[in-house]
């Protein structure tokens, strides 16, 4: 005998075997019941929510001859005929295949005969939005003088691709997404009666992998067996939906609470060895964290089921964290996962948010991080620089006396670490061949530093270089300052980079987005003396200063790794 399919063999067959659409089954039930039934259904909801199951319990029960509390019998010659498909009075139609006006004219003049067998002739038309206009059309015509024993069942996921026309001319029910727990149970229904035993995580990986859809629930369980037959295991279930051991999320989470950077690269490097994807990493982890956010501000929330997927340091990081932190690692991943959109390089991203996240405060013992303190006052008192130097505007205005331009204090500038006293010199005797030298060697000093410092410096991008000094570009400001003041990182970096090149270089560091700036402000004050030559000519040395320099790329892109 040939494998027959889960989602087949355990297609429901009354009402009451359908999962999660409740309101939907009981309301048909008692249409059916008190012979209140429509002429046109919309049947609107995800993928393998139980819209066709449904059409088809509907057909069986419209016709069926013993009819009890709005259930089909499945035993009498028309539920069979229905059940095996060979009752030509219920027919079936795929719009992703039949969408020509023909077949529906077809529908419309063949619609008028009483059906030859049955009590109601049932068309059930899938994915009905994918008709063409035309066939839409037709079908309107018929909605719209629909004969007495005839039943449509439209159905569709994507009912705002559907004419109001028709929409109007329906009932409509809209399926919703199953519930993690209902897959979990029908799963469990199904294993118990196959006598194949499981480990219920392994079910809630599978259910949380369909998202709300039990056919999918299903193909999954089913790839799942085929890895092994008697048991199903959590293993098997990840490999085959992709997704993370709860387990190694929660050491990732508890090295990152224990501020451990370099260890929760580790477990990153060997998720990613593992075949895991940084995105799909990323997910898990914000679903983790969002579980313990749930779980702090109301544990009855957090269903049994749900956290029986959570591993042993759950509960332990849930008093590890204050919900101002788990906010915050979530912002964090949230912000990467919209990076990831943008780039090639998914990994490096998930590894400077763990060197951000592994810096962070979190841990709840911890008091407010010094280091956050003196950061946030200047701050502060640059806000406030900038907010007097603007009420005197004002007030100047006011008088009408006249005003200077603002300029706010260096003290208030966004980027205090632009250091011109150590840029300029490097910029000054900055050569396009001293750069190339340095790019060439790059790749081999970040692999002489240890797995922390070089996942930050995996950002980074020698922009320029001169026989004395490189300028290095940063991507985000907050690792450049980060960076600066990391000493250890700073000398490592210059004695790797003497070892390599023989000779003995200062690094600065710039922000990336500060970069193109600096270089303009250089060359412009560079310019500055040549204002006394004719106007025409000072546009060449310039450029040429650039392209000497820098070469031909005006843009700093992120590192390939
Ligand atoms: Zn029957």
């Amino acid at each position: 005998m040939s494998y027959q399919a889960l989602y087949r063999v355990w297609r429901p067959q009354q009402f009451a075997d359908v999962i999660g659409q409740t309101a939907i089954t009981q309301t048909l039930q008692n249409a059916l019941t008190t012979g209140q039934t429509s002429h046109a259904y919309l049947f609107c909801g995800p993928r393998g929510t139980g819209k066709t199951s449904v059409a088809k319990i509907l057909a069986k029960a419209l016709n069926c001859r013993h009819l009890d509390h709005g259930e089909p019998d499945n035993t009498c010659d028309l539920c069979e005929a229905i059940n095996n498909g060979s009752l030509t009075d219920v027919i079936e139609i795929d719009a992703a295949s039949n969408n020509g006006v023909d077949e529906i004219r077809d529908i419309r003049d063949k619609a008028k005969y009483a059906p030859t067998v049955a009590k109601v002739k049932v068309y059930i038309i899938d994915e009905v939005h994918m008709l063409s206009t035309g066939a839409f059309n037709a079908l309107l015509k018929t909605l719209e003088e629909p004969p007495a024993h005839v039943v449509f069942i439209l159905a569709t996921t994507e009912p705002q691709k559907i004419p109001a026309t028709i929409i109007s001319r329906t009932q409509r029910f809209d399926f919703r997404r199953i519930t993690a727990q209902d897959i979990v149970g029908r799963m469990t229904v199904i294993l118990e009666d196959k006598g194949i035993t499981y480990d219920e995580q392994a079910l809630l990986v599978i259910a949380k992998a369909a998202e709300g859809g039990m056919r999918d629930a299903l193909s999954i369980l089913d790839q799942v067996l085929s890895f092994g037959q008697n048991h199903v295991t959590v293993e098997n279930a990840l490999d085959v939906t992709g997704g993370v051991a709860a387990a190694q999320l929660g050491t990732y989470l508890t090295q990152i609470g224990a501020h451990d950077p370099a260890a929760a690269l580790t477990t990153i490097e060997q998720l990613l060895a593992g075949g895991k994807d940084a995105a799909r990493l990323i997910e898990d982890l914000i679903e983790y964290l969002r579980d313990l956010l749930v779980f702090q501000q109301a544990p009855s929330l957090v269903n049994d089921t749900q956290s029986a997927l959570r591993d042993d340091h759950f509960q332990t990081l849930a008093q590890t964290f204050t919900a101002q932190a788990l906010y915050h690692m979530i912002g964090v991943l949230n912000e990467t996962q919209s990076q990831l959109r943008l780039t090639n390089h998914p990994t490096l991203y998930l590894e400077v948010a763990t060197v951000r996240l592994g810096e962070q405060p979190t841990a709840s013992t911890a008091a407010p991080a010094p280091a956050a303190v003196p950061a946030e006052a200047e701050a502060v008192t640059a806000l406030q620089a900038q907010v007097q130097a603007l009420q005197e505007t004002v007030a100047k205005l006011q008088t009408g006396a006249p005003v200077a331009a603002v300029k706010p204090k260096p003290k208030a500038a966004k980027h205090p670490h632009v250091n011109k006293q150590q840029l300029y010199p490097i910029l000054g005797a900055a050569t396009k061949a001293d750069l190339t030298a340095v790019k060439d060697i790059w790749p081999d000093l970040l692999n002489m530093l240890s797995v922390t410092k070089r996942a930050m410096m995996r950002i980074s991008e020698p922009v320029a270089a001169s026989p004395a000094g490189v300028i290095v570009s940063f991507a985000y400001d907050i690792l450049v300052e980060r960076a600066m003041k990391d000493a250890a990182l700073m000398t490592e970096l210059e004695s790797g980079l003497e070892r390599l090149m023989g000779d003995k270089k200062t690094i600065v560091l710039v922000q990336q987005d500060e970069w193109p700036k600096v270089r303009k402000t250089y060359l412009s004050e560079m310019g500055a003396p040549k204002k006394t030559q004719p106007k025409a000519p000072t546009e060449a040395p310039v450029v040429k200063a650039i392209t000497d320099m820098f070469g031909d790329e005006d843009n700093i892109t992120i590192k390939n790794d």
